[in-house]
């Protein structure tokens, strides 16, 4: 059964970069009919907290993300927080020096900084010098007597290693690349890429998804695997995300944490849906996918190698659809707060009203946010001219045919409906003798004070009579 892991290192919120190489492994664990396992690595005690878990793994949720076995839910192959599983590492330290793959270096960081700066004059990579790689017991005895702790140190083996990534085809570590390197600190603390072989194998991961920065890593977890006599995970390094400038995506460009996104409006399935489209493709010229559609489509062997860009217009693009699509009673919760907060509704506002209003302009929303600058139309106060609306009521026609329309408005005795209202401003237009843009962008401007903004014949009824007797004299003025 494919077992698939997102293991993210609790020290912030979510990046977009973790949350594609999440969604990744989501889809292929459910594409596969697999597992997928969350694991937290949390050995750099000084810069994990739980907040951070805390955070990660409400962006995971917000995003739709689930997984089969993890800190929260637990699992057969737990516990899923390196922390917790120190003891295991030990052990398999203790097994890898048993059979002479490993050693305790009594080096001090002193005497290796000096060592780097030794083969940095001479020019030749600063590998570890070698210095205890075949001490003799009583040279080991004699350190300990100095007090020394020692680390364990890996015996890198001198040969090249080529790895079948599935994305990337063929990868070939030089012989050399790295020298031998620490599993365990001298604190008794197991090292990072250690940790991660370890728990590949004993929770059965049989495939790590993972940024491509990742890959010198993985030449250490093989090396690692090898020395543990068994096979290594199959490995898919995904490219990295590039910024509209095409250097690494970093906070420069603005928004980089899921968090932040959720934050300014974007919603989940406009996320995932732009997010999977980061380096994957369905092979068609479809863009918009449901989770469901894309975990049908999803395979490994269509990951793009080349770098993505993030390309902030088109998530906007996706995240207007979304709202114009989304379920009214859902979109309106997700909006409300947005014009609570900007005071512009309070908590005695009618539910039934506040979704009819937002029916209306949630086509001209981007973002949550943006419902705060539409919904001041359904106010019942003189609207705010903007200043590029100004001209469209200084035309010669503008007071003729504003006018015209209120004299209608005002002399209704049926209810203002769409119909109604478009064949009002159809015969007001022929008799001031105006249509086109000057007919419509005049009344727009009298009637919400911009010049973008939602269909009027969607507008006006739910504005009423008088309000939009009130608004067209208020354009008169
Ligand atoms: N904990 C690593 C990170 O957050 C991921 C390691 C891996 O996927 O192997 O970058």
């Amino acid at each position: 059964m494919v077992r698939v892991r997102f293991a993210p290192s609790p020290t912030g919120h979510l990046h977009v970069g973790g949350a594609r190489t999440a969604l990744f492994n989501y889809f292929y664990a459910k594409a596969q009919g697999g597992r997928l396992i969350l694991r937290v690595e949390d050995t750099d005690q000084a810069r994990s907290t739980r907040e951070s878990e805390a955070m990660v793994l409400e962006d995971l949720r917000w995003l739709g993300v689930q997984w089969d076995e993890g800190p929260d839910v637990g699992g057969d192959y737990g516990p899923y927080r390196q922390s917790e599983r120190t003891g295991i590492y030990l052990e398999y330290a203790r097994k890898l020096l048993e059979a002479d793959k490993a050693y305790h270096c009594y080096c001090t960081d002193a005497e290796l900084e000096a060592s780097r700066e030794e083969a940095t004059r001479l020019k030749i990579t600063p590998h570890y010098n070698g210095r205890c790689r075949n001490l003799s017991p009583e040279q080991a005895a004699a350190f300990e007597k100095e007090g020394r702790r020692p680390t364990v140190r890996f015996r890198a083996p001198l040969r090249d290693y080529v790895l079948n990534d599935i994305i990337r085809g063929d990868v070939t570590f030089k012989d050399g690349m790295i020298g031998d390197f620490i599993i365990m600190r001298s604190d008794g603390m197991p090292v990072y890429n250690f940790c991660v072989s370890i728990d590949d194998v004993l929770m059965e991961i049989t495939h790590v998804i993972r940024a491509e920065e990742h890959l010198s890593n993985t030449l250490r977890q093989m090396m690692i695997c090898e020395a543990l006599g068994v096979e290594p995970p199959r490995y898919a390094h995904v490219s990295l995300i590039l910024g509209e400038d095409r250097s690494k995506l970093s906070k420069r460009h603005g928004a980089t944490s899921v968090g932040q996104y959720q934050e300014k409006g974007y919603l989940p399935e406009a996320m995932v849906n732009y997010l999977s489209l980061l380096g994957w493709s369905s092979g068609s010229e479809e863009e918009l996918f449901s989770v469901e559609r894309i975990i049908e489509l999803f395979s490994l062997e269509r990951i793009n190698r080349a770098a993505a860009v993030f390309d902030n217009a088109k998530l906007d693009w996706m995240n207007a659809h979304y709202i114009r699509e989304a379920d009214l009673p859902r979109i309106t919760a997700l909006m409300k707060p947005y014009l609570m907060q900007t005071g512009l509704i309070d908590g005695a506002k009618d539910e039934n009203q506040l979704q009819l209003e937002i029916d209306i302009i949630r086509g001209n929303c981007t973002v949550l946010a943006d419902v705060s600058t539409y919904y001041p139309i359904f106010l019942d106060r003189d609207p705010l001219l903007e200043e590029d609306g100004r001209a469209f009521l200084q035309l010669e026609t503008s007071r003729p045919l504003v006018e015209e329309v209120l004299k209608r408005v005002e002399a209704l005795s049926q209810a203002l409906d769409g119909e109604v209202y478009k064949d009002m401003v159809k015969e007001a237009g022929k008799v001031v003798g105006v249509k086109g843009k000057n007919l419509f962008m005049t009344l727009r401007v009298a009637l919400t004070g911009k010049c973008r903004g939602p269909e009027l014949d969607l507008l006006v009824p739910v504005l009423g009579q008088s309000v939009v007797c009130r608004r067209l004299r208020w354009a008169l003025e």
